[in-house]
């Protein structure tokens, strides 16, 4: 029963029935003292989220177009949850208070914040904790900054000591006391700085999966759930596309070496997975998981004696800079070096940077490959393993996927290869086979 900062997500929270199943989760542990909740979210696929309509609302007033019928479905829902819950707050007077602000003029993040705030207030009533407004206890600098120390500090001093709190999530307050939020699912961010701040032991992330799997379940059928990752691997998933969790959440909870447990809460007795510091390197030959991303675009070069050319390299690359265009791989050879590039970076810039490094690197030969893809397969157990690559390149080769480029890692923990986009589905159930079976 450690010290338990648990985050419940829009579904966990989406009408009744969900905030109950919240209740119970919470009532099943003594640890779980604090709460971060979202917005009520969708209650099935055709519903809309609370936060949506509020910034639609907020649209709508900038518009000077009448939002009361928008209004309305906020306001309902709110009532609903409350006198289902049997729970007794003022909503009376808070809602018309936002719809006064939103008449006033108020910015989008006040209206889309008031999602986290109305919710915080029923959850607290509900499970007999105090309320803490984010807007008193996490800070932005005058620049937008999310000031960390004095949140901590704030954190620490007012919310550590209480026996229990709900502090709302997605927003905090800046110097001059107005409201504003994370960017969109930024609640993981205020469950996590709420960890850090009180001491937890564990961060409970509750959502609605049952953690990560490894693989992406709309390409490999059903997928194995990933039981422990470190912070690392998560980072090298997530960057390729696989989310359960905002990006930023990880990086308050990994400072202070908190673990991160996704939870299902439609499935609690599921254990879900476990993000921890560097986990044990075990050397077991298993991975953790393969994530990918479509869209990228390789510009490969070619020139005789490059290996001897001093500032070629350098060249290439200021030429990246100077077009504002971040690169993510530079596999190179003697005579040869490509730059992968996604191609939202690109962005229409593909034959002014084509013809300024034929003018700054004059190379023999400048090939585009466009539609590439590429795949990572992550794991603390292939570093200094002999024969991963082999495995991973056999599985490639049997599956009749060609593969373009092929980068590992420095950490040993990660091989990148890339393929064309019209294999990349075959190629990551090809690696799945081969390592998972
Ligand atoms: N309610 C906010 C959103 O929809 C924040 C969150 O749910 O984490 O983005």
């Amino acid at each position: 029963m450690g010290l338990t900062v648990c985050k419940f997500g829009g579904t966990s929270l989406a009408d009744e029935p969900q905030i109950r199943k919240v209740q119970a989760i919470v009532a099943a542990d003594a640890g779980r003292r604090f709460v971060v909740p979202s917005a009520p979210g969708r209650r099935n696929a055709d519903d809309r989220k609370i936060t949506d309509l509020l910034y639609l609302c907020h649209n709508l007033a900038e518009q000077k177009v009448a939002f009361d019928e928008v209004f309305d479905l906020v306001s309902g829902r709110y009532r609903d949850i409350a006198s289902a819950l049997g729970v007794d707050v003022d909503l009376d007077t808070h809602l018309a208070k936002v719809r006064q602000g939103l008449l006033d003029g108020a910015s989008a993040d006040y209206a889309a914040s008031r999602g986290e705030f109305l919710n915080g207030l029923i959850i607290a009533r509900l499970l007999d904790s105090t309320f803490v407004d984010a807007a008193e206890i996490i800070f932005f600098d005058a620049h937008g900054a999310f000031e960390t120390e004095r949140t901590q500090q704030a954190i620490d001093a007012q919310v550590r000591p209480m026996a229990r709190a709900v502090v709302p999530g997605f927003y905090g307050s800046m110097p001059d006391g107005s409201i504003k939020t994370f960017s969109r699912g930024g609640s993981d961010i205020t469950g996590a700085i709420v960890a850090r701040g009180v001491g937890a032991d564990v961060y409970e992330n509750w959502t609605d999966v049952s953690g990560l799997l490894m693989a992406d379940p709309r390409i490999v059928d059903h997928p194995k759930p990933i039981d422990v990752i470190s912070y690392r691997e998560l980072r090298e998933l997530s960057y390729m596309g696989a989310t359960v969790l905002h990006e930023d959440a990880i990086f308050p909870v990994r400072q202070a070496g908190i673990p991160v447990n996704i939870r299902n809460t439609n499935r609690p007795e599921d254990a879900g997975s476990m993000i921890v510091p560097e986990a044990e390197q075990k050397h077991t030959g298993a991975i953790t998981g393969i994530a990918g991303r479509k869209h990228f675009t390789v510009i490969a070069l070619e020139k005789a004696l490059m290996n001897a050319e001093i500032g070629f390299g350098r060249r290439l690359l200021n030429v990246l800079e100077s077009n504002h265009v971040s690169f993510e791989h530079i596999p190179s050879g003697i005579d040869t070096m490509s730059v992968v590039i996604a191609d939202q970076e690109l962005d229409g810039k593909l034959e002014r940077i084509k013809a300024e490094i034929d003018q700054e690197c004059r190379p023999n030969n400048i090939d585009i490959y466009p539609e590439m893809a590429l795949i990572a397969t992550v794991g603390r157990g292939m570093a200094r393993q002999p024969g991963m690559a082999a495995k991973l390149f056999a599985a490639l080769a049997d599956a009749k996927v060609n593969i373009r480029m092929i980068d590992q890692g420095s950490s040993e923990i990660n091989i990148i290869v890339g393929v064309e986009t019209e294999d990349f589905e075959k190629a990551v159930c090809a690696i799945y086979k081969a390592f998972i079976g």
